[in-house]
């Protein structure tokens, strides 16, 4: 079997691994990306969500810089994002957001890992996992050569479900009595739409017409939110609703299939009934569910929901966080939406990305320690993107020292990250 000894091994190449390898390879470490996609972004590009939001305060204060400000301005540099745009939501909250362009965002991904020095891996799945102790001494992943053996001095699980520290035995979070997993969606482009005519539709009238769609049986979701991509008259849709447990292949393949079907459905309302959608068609499904919600690691530090809405600081913050509670229920069409106040921000501190019980792992991205509510806020991309450059850089030191995760130099660790543009400053 194919044997390689990496200082660092990110597992899942989401925005929080893009960030964690480029962070890590930044520092001199030597890192392998390894990915179950034959692209980078997780989310951002298999699952098309289309704009990356959670960057400001409602205030306008920017919470999210380094690497994820790094990649929106790469974006813009190859027309595939036009910068920082903000929308009045329903609500009344001054939503900002970054919309782009899912394919371009795949070269620019596989620029800045490049770039950086991370050698990507694509086309491998995480298949098992040795652990001694409180150590991870190998992962397997499976590439179309067969088993790859890979044995490396710091793991970092950003697979968005957490498959390395499942197989490794790490300990997760359960969900309380009264929540449950937030729902997948499955985006889908559709075009070309009059764009002003769209956009110009009264809140009021949107909200009807979102009715309506949900009460016909053609939208699983009461709203008609899309993203347009930059530069061309399409947008990406999110507008479907999958209740389902990711971590279960089988729910998961009932669940692909159930995305599709709500796509056409969707797809077929958007022509008939809203305005401005009349010359459009189906033009793409994203290849896969968008996942929301799966599992989280019990770690060091569970950040709540209180905390986020207290706006709360620990003397290890590592990155910053501002976009509201967004909870989306597994059934209904609606939304439980809180914000969080005006110039409102609250602290993600290092030990929440350190797993219960191990030494050289960190997770990066959605599966960080945070209750259900908590993470409701977390898991918006620029957030992850800033939970990732914080991993990569702790990954690097702790090889750089020999150290576990726990001995790590925080402060120092801090000092480097805003010596590397991140925000840290709550
Ligand atoms: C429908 C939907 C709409 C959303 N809307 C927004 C929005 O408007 N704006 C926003 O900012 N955020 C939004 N989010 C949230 C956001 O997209 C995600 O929470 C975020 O992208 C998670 O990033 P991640 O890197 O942690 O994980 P992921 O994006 O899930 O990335 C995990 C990566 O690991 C890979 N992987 C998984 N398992 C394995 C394995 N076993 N072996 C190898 N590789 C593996 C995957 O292929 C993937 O590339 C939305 C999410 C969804 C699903």
């Amino acid at each position: 079997m194919t044997s390689l000894a990496p200082d660092v091994l990110v597992c899942g190449g989401g925005m929080a691994g893009v960030a964690a390898a480029v962070a890590a390879a930044r520092e001199g470490a030597e890192v392998l990306l390894v990915e179950r996609w034959g692209f980078l972004g997780g989310s951002a590009t298999a699952a098309a969500v289309g704009q990356f939001v959670g960057w400001e305060t409602a205030a306008g204060r920017q919470v999210v810089q380094g690497i994820a400000e790094e990649i929106v301005r790469r974006l813009g540099e190859r027309g595939g994002a036009q910068g920082h745009r903000h929308f009045m939501m329903s609500t009344g909250h001054r939503m900002d957001h970054v919309p782009y362009d899912p394919e371009i965002l795949k070269l620019v991904l596989d620029e800045i890992v490049c770039e950086a020095g991370a050698a990507p891996l694509f086309q491998a799945m995480v298949l098992a996992v040795t652990r001694k102790g409180r150590t991870i001494t190998a992962v397997e992943v499976l590439t179309k050569a067969g088993p790859v053996r890979v044995q490396p001095r710091a793991v970092i699980d950003a697979s968005g479900d957490l498959d390395v520290l499942h197989r490794a035995g790490a300990a997760f979070l359960p969900l309380g009595d009264d929540e449950a997993l937030q729902p997948g969606t499955m985006m889908f482009r559709f075009g070309p739409i009059d764009v002003d005519v769209f956009e110009a539709i009264p809140a009021e009238e949107r909200g009807a017409l979102a009715r309506r769609g949900y009460e016909s049986g053609a939208l699983a979701r009461a709203a008609l939110h899309a993203s347009i991509i930059p530069g061309t008259r399409d947008g990406w849709f999110n507008v479907s609703r999958v209740a389902v447990d990711a971590t279960d292949p089988f729910a998961l393949s009932r669940g692909e299939i159930e995305g599709r079907r709500q796509a056409v459905a969707a797809a077929g309302y958007l022509r008939d009934a809203v305005p401005g959608c009349g010359g459009g068609r189906l033009v793409a499904i994203a290849a896969q569910l968008g996942i929301r919600e799966s599992r989280r690691i019990a770690g060091r530090y569970v950040l709540t929901g209180e905390d986020v809405r207290a706006g709360r600081r620990f003397a290890d913050v590592i990155a910053v966080g501002a976009y509201p509670l967004d909870i989306h229920p597994p059934a209904g069409g609606g939304l439980s939406f809180s914000t969080l106040g005006a110039d409102h921000s609250y602290d993600i501190p290092f030990r929440s990305l350190v797993p219960e019980g191990m030494d050289n792992a960190l997770v990066a991205g959605r599966g960080i320690s945070a209750t259900h509510e908590a993470h409701a806020s977390v898991r918006v991309m620029p957030t992850c993107m800033a939970i990732g450059q914080a991993a990569g850089s702790a990954a690097a030191a702790m090889v750089r020292a020999n150290a576990s995760a726990g001995e790590l130099d925080v402060a120092a660790l801090r000092t480097r990250l805003a010596g590397a543009g991140a925000y840290l400053a709550g």
